[in-house]
């Protein structure tokens, strides 16, 4: 139901090897909601949604998802769990063509959209169908790894930068397709360093910084909390 928590991280350390990343992050997300997670690079955005899927050497503390623990261990039960996750370097295969890609991913629970309901939100992505991964542009290869996600059936979708290099034009319709996906119910952890296109799509923010929230505020308390984004972000 609309509101709920749907993913509570409580006291969430990670590591690379020796590397000790996380230090205890804290946050939720409710059910419909597009957060942000916000903080410079290096800060552990991008370790807190590989820790959630459990593609990271190491973790302690909680994650659950509507109310179960998800256990990193097992990652691919973490997908049939309904959560998808659409890496920074997208992952697009290139010796594949846009079909081939779409095809590629296990839809794992009832509810994944079919290539038609793919096309419906990528138009640009039919125009392509037969296109090889390397021929596509930026733009076209972000959403790609998204459509892909959609296909699993998962409801629950963390984005890992998805505007990262691209023309504005792009990030706009990135973000159209973000807002079309809250609408139709999904639930969406976003990080981003463009603060302005994150100012567009998200309900919520939380500052990461040294592998930790340090603060979080709704969309609507932006303007009091510039001066705060400033010293954190230099946005
Ligand atoms: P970015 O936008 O640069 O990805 P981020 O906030 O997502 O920033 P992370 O990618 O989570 O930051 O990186 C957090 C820290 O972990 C950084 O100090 C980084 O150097 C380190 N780190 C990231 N990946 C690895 C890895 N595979 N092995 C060792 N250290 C890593």
């Amino acid at each position: 139901d609309a509101g709920a928590s749907i993913l509570s991280v409580r006291n969430l350390e990670a590591w690379y090897g020796e590397s000790h990343i996380l230090h205890g992050m804290n946050f939720d997300v409710n059910a419909g909601e597009v957060v942000t997670l916000l903080g410079r690079n290096g800060a552990g955005k991008t370790t807190t949604l590989k820790s959630i899927m459990g593609i990271i050497g190491k973790r302690t503390g909680s994650v659950r998802f509507n109310n179960q623990e998800i256990n990193p261990a097992f990652s691919d039960r973490i997908a049939r769990m309904g959560v998808a996750f659409c890496p920074e370097e997208r992952g697009i295969f290139s010796s594949l063509d846009v079909r081939e890609n779409l095809l590629l991913p296990p839809i794992v629970r009832p509810g994944g959209l079919s290539l038609d309901q793919i096309f419906d939100l990528f138009p640009n992505l039919k125009e392509r169908l037969a296109s090889q991964g390397t021929k596509l542009s930026g733009g076209e290869q972000q959403m790609l790894a998204i459509a892909r996600i959609l296909r699993t059936g998962a409801r629950f979708l963390m984005l890992d930068e998805p505007t990262e290099g691209l023309a504005p034009v792009i990030i706009q319709q990135i973000g159209h397709t973000i807002a079309q996906l809250k609408k139709e119910g999904f639930t969406i952890l976003l990080v981003e360093q463009n603060f302005r296109f994150a100012s567009t799509v998200a309900d919520r923010y939380y500052i990461v910084e040294h592998g930790k929230v340090i603060d979080g505020f709704a969309n609507s308390e932006l303007r009091a909390n510039m001066d705060k984004l400033h010293t954190y972000l230099g946005v």
